[in-house]
């Protein structure tokens, strides 16, 4: 006797009407009203002016002691990021609905219609691209400007956990303008983006076109992609769907159904 395992995405009405209606749109089909431009635009103003704030403390206070742990930090960072992405990112993919109150409209709906239709993303201004981003880099930078505001960044400690929070914030700002590259195709993208990409320090095509193969419960990074593999290596996602199930009984939108 064989058993099949298949795994199937569960979508609700709504979804599946937007998937047949959206599935082959290319340009961005989220309405932009005035509010959310300004939403978006207020943001993407606040993370930028708190990064510099961040990097000005950071090179004011920079000693040649710290020249070997700098790299390291950073790239601590980036791991960070990478995490935070995949983390937000299965959160919305597995559980929730476009319908779900707030959260639906604002991160559920756009993560669906982006399996739906991937490049679309490729066509967002600036202002949605870093103003999105910025609602999740925001809270970390205010509170390196509280640390920045009643801590010295005299202290080893406190110098390297700006440095670290600055560098996740710094990358999760790029986040979504690194997913928009790795699904930019037959256009040019910056040559430093495409040695990044090549680097495997922002998201490669390859890497990330896995998670685009129905039913997308794999490779949820899109900072990077650097934490993906040990996240598959040990079933991460699937053990986390388990644990969730068990503590308060909500099962994931992506069933395994087993036939024999
Ligand atoms: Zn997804
Ligand atoms: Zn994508």
């Amino acid at each position: 006797m064989t058993m099949k395992k298949t795994r199937q995405v569960l979508e609700s009405e709504a979804e599946t009407k937007e998937r047949t209606k959206y599935g082959k749109v290319t340009k961005d089909v989220r309405p932009h009203t005035s509010d959310m431009w300004l939403r978006e635009l207020i943001l993407a103003l606040t993370s930028a002016l708190m990064l510099l704030v961040n990097l000005i403390f950071l090179i004011r206070h920079f000693k040649l002691s710290y020249s070997a742990y700098v790299l390291p930090c950073f790239f601590l960072g980036l791991l960070t990021a990478d995490f935070q992405s995949a983390f937000i990112h299965w959160v919305v993919d597995t559980y929730f609905s476009s319908e779900t109150p707030i959260l639906g409209p604002a991160i559920v709906r756009p993560f669906r219609l982006h399996h739906f239709a991937p490049t679309q993303i490729t066509y967002n201004d600036y202002l949605r691209t870093y103003g999105d981003a910025a609602v999740f880099t925001t809270p970390h930078l205010l509170f390196t400007m509280w640390i920045l505001c009643f801590y010295s960044l005299e202290s080893k400690f406190v110098y390297f956990l700006v440095l670290w929070i600055f560098s996740y914030s710094l990358v999760g700002y790029g986040v979504n303008q690194f997913h928009q590259w790795a699904h930019t195709h037959g256009r040019p993208i910056p040559a430093a983006a495409e040695f990044l990409q090549k680097l495997g320090l922002i998201l490669p095509k390859d890497h990330h076109r896995k998670h685009h193969t129905p039913p997308h419960d794999c490779n949820y990074c899109i900072v990077a992609g650097l934490v993906d593999g040990p996240l598959e290596a040990i079933n991460f996602w699937r053990r986390l769907e388990n644990v969730v199930e068990s503590v308060t009984g909500v099962k994931p939108r992506i069933h395994t159904t087993v036939k024999t």
